[in-house]
This record gives C-alpha cells, structure tokens and sequence, in this order.
C-alpha cells in the first residue's frame, strides 16, 4: 500500500481546508490536502456568493459580523480577481415595519461596518427593478465572490508554497494510537478514487475542514462533534436583473437576499435542518418561497426564467444547542480535540461563513503551531494569490475579451463565453476528472440552456484529445507543473498558452452522460415556462437525436455518477429509492410543468 508522510494532513477542499493548507504552507509546514471529491465539490461551491460586510449578522450575531467586516477587508486585496465590487443595500419594504432599522444602523457603527442611508431615490436610479415602495434604503460593503475560482486561486498558491493538493481521495479511516487518555490522531487511510486504491498518509497534526461532514470524519476517531447541517435552497434566474447586493432590513429570514452573480441573480436562501449532507432534496415550497420573498425586493423577478435551483448545507456547530438552524451563531468554531476530547493530533475547524475562510485557517494554523511546539506567524492577510493584478472582475470582463480578441468562432459555451482554448487549458493544467470539474474551473454548462448545446461540443474535445493521444501535459493529482489558476476565467489569456493534454480515467460517454445527469438535478425543481421549453429541446438533442442514454459507458462509472445515483433529489419519491433519470424525470416533469403553467403559477 502506497504511504505519505507530512508534517499537517488537511482533511477537505472546501474554502476552509486549501485556506488552512495555503496558510501552513506559508508557515513553511509540510501539508498534504485530501478532497473526496473536486475542490469546492461541498458547500463552497454551493453557496449563495455574498462576501458579506457582515450587515446580516450585525443585530443578532456580532461576533459573526465582526468576523466579516475585517474579513471582507482583506479579501478585497489578497482574492481582488475572484470578487465583484457590487455594494449591498439593506432596504426596508413595506414588510419590513418595526425598530429593526435602527437598531441595524446602531449596531452596524457599533461593529465599524460602514452603513449609509441613501435616498430612496438615489437607491433606484442604481436599481431601477428596487421595490419603489422601499421607506428606507442603507448602502453597506457587501460585495460578490466567485468561490470557484478564490478556491482553486487559494490552492495554486498553496502548491505554489509547497502543499500537495489530492482531489479525488477521500479519508476512510483515521490512524488512531494509544490508550484511554493517551490517544493521538498519527495520519489518515485515503482511498484514491481515480486510480481505485488505497494510500496510508501519516501526520503530525491532522486537520479537520470536512465542513457538514466534520462529524462524520470526527467520528472516525471515536469523537462526537454534533455539526448542526443548515440546508439552504437557492434559484438562480436567467438575468441579472439586480447590480447591488438586495438584503431585506430585518432579522434574518428564508429568501432575504437577491445576489447578483457573473450572469445572473440568485435568490436565497432557506434554513432546513437535514440528516445528511450528501444527500439534499429541494422542496417544490423552498422554490416557491424563493421566488414570493424575491417579489418584495424586485417586482416582477418571479415571472422571469428560473434556470436552475441548488441546495447547500452549512456547518453550524454551537456546543450543545438544540434549537432551530438559523438560530445557531455564524461565527468561527475551533475544537481542540486534545483539551475537549483527550485525543491529541488533531483539530476541527467549523462554522464560520465563506468570508472567514482566511481567518478560520489563521486561528486553526495557530492552535496547530501551539501543538507541535513551534512560533510561525501567519502571512496570509499579506499575501496575495496569483491572479491579484487583474483587480476585481465585472460583469463584462469576458465579453469584452471575446470581442476584442475576436473569439466567436471558438465558443464552446454561448451562454457563459466559454472557448475551446479555455476548455482544454483547464482539462490539461487541472487535475480534472469530470465535465463537472470543468464546470467549476470555467462555468461550462451554467447558462440558460444547462449544458444543452455545450456538452456534446466538450465531450468531442476531451475525446478528440484521447484518440490523438496528446497526453505529454497530462494533469495528475500532485503534479508540480499542474494547476494554471491565475487567468482561468479569462478567455483572451488563454489563447497564448500550450496545447493540452486528454482528460485521465473516463471516457467521453460516460463524461457526456454524467454531466447532463448532473445538470438535470437542478432543473428537477423548477421545470415549467421557459426553462421547460428549453429542457424539451435539450431532451430532443440528447435523448432523441444523440439517443445519450444507450450510448455504451462499458460498465464504467465515475464517482459523479455515484454522486447522483446516491442523490434523492427526485421527483415523487421519498429519500433512498433511486433518483428519476434523465428520461424517466423528462416525462414526469414536462407534466408537472404544464400543470403548473395551467394554473398560471411557477
Ligand atoms: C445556502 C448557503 C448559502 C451561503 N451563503 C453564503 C454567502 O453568501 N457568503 C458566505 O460568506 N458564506 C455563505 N455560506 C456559508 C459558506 O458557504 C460555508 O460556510 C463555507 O463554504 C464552508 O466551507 P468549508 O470549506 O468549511 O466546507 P465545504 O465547502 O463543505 O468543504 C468541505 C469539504 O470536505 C470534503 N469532505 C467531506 N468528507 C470528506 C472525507 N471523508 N474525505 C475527504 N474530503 C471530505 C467535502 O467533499 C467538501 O468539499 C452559505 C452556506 C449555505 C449552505
């Protein structure tokens, strides 16, 4: 069996594990990070894009909101490319009665989160879709983030200071040594899912960043650690259709917030608690909601095309709370295991917001250092990623580079400008499985048609590429030359660089498949108007034309294809039975949609 030794094993490639191994390997600390999945596969890649000001949390958890506002600070200069400069409102609708806003103003000078009452006038000449109805309108520094990309910048700066980065392999089991009262975590067992086999990785310190499943991976050594899964549903609607950050002036609730992000505006959120955070159901009630709550802000926003709905589970932990999941505080938790539990090796860091990532991975590293007997101070709020210099992004910053470097005829994605050249840069300098992981590295497939037209074309690339055998650049896990970050999203940049190599492990069928699979998850909840005409069109492309779901996979599966077999994301049938497919869920939901559409509601 394959063996690794590292000073610190990350377990997690969430925003908190790659900001927990680029501050240790800053430190000069020897660090392997293991992600089950592709980074940002959890809720990082999940969540609803806010880089908060803290302005939500400021009346009810001012921890948390302090937490935010220093952070948000920082992140603005060491992830400036991964982050949109929108500015947030917190507008008071006519729903929205009582003292809140003041005491949201008082609180907000209290943290030092700057807030400014504008005019409600001034408001709407920035947002004109603003409800006019609004009394009150305070103008906060929220602002957008594309975790995506800040996490993979966050882990190509950490390869850069030393860090090994493993996708693909998931802890199975800790090493656990000792007796009663002596016990110590010394390392992981690691099941490498590309290559199908085991790897023995042997720590100093083992670090716990596993996010919603940081009580199971805690369990593994035998200790409790009662994460509290917060589930929320988000839908994203075909336009952007807001500038700003919209937050209701209230205590916060389900479906407050609009988010406008790259091409579109993202409703959320709701607060489920849930017994799994794997398996997540969207309720055809959390979409509804969504789209009510949203019409209080911006009028009229539930009657554009919902794209796509997604769900994402927080990792709340407040030692023994019982109550509802919105309740639990938002800010940072770190469990010594060796002062609560007696087990010594090993840390959980949980909580916090995707805005602390840095500051969890500094106080995690800290109480790390203090461990293994060693004074290393923290770099990283210096310290910016690669990709820094190209400031904060805007919403036409690859329009414009595909117009000015005339690049239409390289479209692979329409929908979100995606060109040939960036496909094959990603699928070659990142350690890349699936056409889901692409997805992530370059927004393959999240525009209006879902994949329709831009799946078949990347499947044909990444083929193309394997019958050609150019595999000298071949991406692996844990190769020094591999992950190339800093310009992923921009597509004149990529233009420059060397040809790419094929796609490792899985053939282009089963990628194919998969990914349409994968797409089809999140259109399940929200198939009527628009959206639905499109999905009848992309059924008769791929299930009647291409005939996708007899194409031979020869019995292969990819662990995406695990992922949504395990998903009870499905229409009319309780958790466990087996997720409709593609086929099965068209007929169903074409029905759905038409009733739906009949009764002249979404
Ligand atoms: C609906 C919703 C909306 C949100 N909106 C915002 C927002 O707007 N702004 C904000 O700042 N925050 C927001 N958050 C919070 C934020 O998204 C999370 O706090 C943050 O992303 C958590 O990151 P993480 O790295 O701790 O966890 P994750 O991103 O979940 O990472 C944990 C990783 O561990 C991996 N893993 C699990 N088990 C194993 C194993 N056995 N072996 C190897 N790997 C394993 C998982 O695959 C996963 O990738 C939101 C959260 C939710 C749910």
């Amino acid at each position: 069996m394959k063996q690794q030794t590292t000073e610190i094993l990350v377990i997690g490639g969430g925003s908190t594990g790659t900001g927990v191994a680029w501050d240790a390997a800053l430190r000069g600390f020897q660090v392997i990070l293991v992600e089950k999945r592709d980074l940002t596969h959890g809720t990082t890649g999940r969540y609803h894009g806010l880089l908060h000001s803290g302005g939500r949390y400021v009346v009810k958890d001012p921890r948390s909101a302090e937490e935010c506002i220093r952070e948000n600070r920082i992140l603005r200069h060491t992830h400036a490319h991964c982050i949109e400069d929108t500015g947030g409102f917190f507008v008071v609708t006519p729903e929205d009665e009582g003292d809140y806003p003041d005491r949201f103003q008082e609180a907000c000078a209290r943290v030092g989160i700057p807030c400014t009452e504008i005019p409600v006038a001034e408001a709407l000449r920035h947002e004109p879709l603003l409800n006019p109805r609004a009394s009150r309108v305070f103008a906060v520094p929220d602002a957008t983030a594309d975790s995506f990309l800040a996490t993979h910048a966050t882990a190509q700066a950490a390869r850069l200071a030393g860090a090994q980065i493993q996708v693909y392999h998931e802890v199975v089991a800790l090493l656990v040594e000792g007796g009663e009262g002596a016990r110590r975590v010394t390392g992981a067992r690691v099941r490498d899912l590309i290559r199908d086999e085991e790897v023995i990785i042997h720590a100093d310190m083992v670090i716990n960043a596993a996010g919603a499943w940081a009580g199971q991976v805690a369990q593994l050594a035998g200790i409790p650690v009662h994460v509290i899964p917060g589930k929320g549903t988000m839908v994203a609607m075909n336009h952007r259709m807001v500038n700003t950050v919209l937050n209701r002036c209230k205590m916060p609730a389900d479906g407050d917030i609009i988010v406008p992000i790259h091409t579109v505006a993202v409703l959320g959120t709701t607060d489920e608690k849930v017994s799994d955070p794997e398996h997540l159901r969207i309720e055809p009630w959390e979409v509804q909601l969504m789209l009510e709550e949203g019409e209080k802000l911006v009028p009229g926003i539930s009657q554009a095309r919902v794209l796509r709905a997604w769900a994402g589970v927080r990792p709340l932990y407040q030692e023994g709370f019982q109550g509802e999941s919105r309740d639990v505080t938002r800010a940072l938790t770190l469990l010594d295991h060796q002062q609560r539990d007696g087990v010594a090796g090993f840390l959980t860091i949980t909580g916090g917001k995707w805005t602390t990532f840095r500051l969890m991975a500094e106080v995690t590293v800290d109480k790390a250092c203090e461990q293994l007997g060693t004074r290393r101070p923290c770099t990283t709020a210096e310290t910016p990623v690669p990709g820094v210099q190209q400031g904060h992004y805007w919403l036409g910053h690859r329009l414009s580079e595909v117009e000015e470097h005339h690049l239409q005829g390289e479209l692979i994605c329409e929908c979100e400008l995606v060109t040939r050249a960036m496909l094959e840069q990603a699928a070659a300098h990142n350690p890349t499985f699936t056409l889901d992981d692409l997805r992530r590295d370059v927004r393959l497939g999240m525009g209006p048609c879902q994949g329709g037209f831009c799946t078949y074309r990347a499947a044909a690339i990444l083929h193309e590429r394997s019958v050609t055998g150019k595999d000298d650049a071949q991406a692996r896990p844990g190769d020094a030359d591999a992950w190339d970050v800093a310009y992923i999203q921009s597509p004149a940049h990529q233009q420059t660089l060397p040809p790419p190599a094929r796609l490792e492990g899985f053939q282009p069928n089963l990628l194919l498949r998969d990914f349409l699979q994968e797409r089809w998850k999140g259109l399940v909840p929200i198939l009527w108007g628009q959206q639905l005409k499109q999905e009848r069109l992309d059924a008769l492309i791929y299930l009647h034309l291409m005939n996708v779901d007899h194409l031979p996979v020869d019995g292969e599966a990819s662990p995406l294809t695990d992922f949504y077999h395990l998903d009870p994301a499905q229409i009319g049938a309780e958790p466990g039975q087996p997720q409709a497919s593609l086929a099965e869920g068209q007929a169903l939901n074409e029905r759905a949609g038409k009733e739906k559409n009949q009764e002249g509601q979404p």
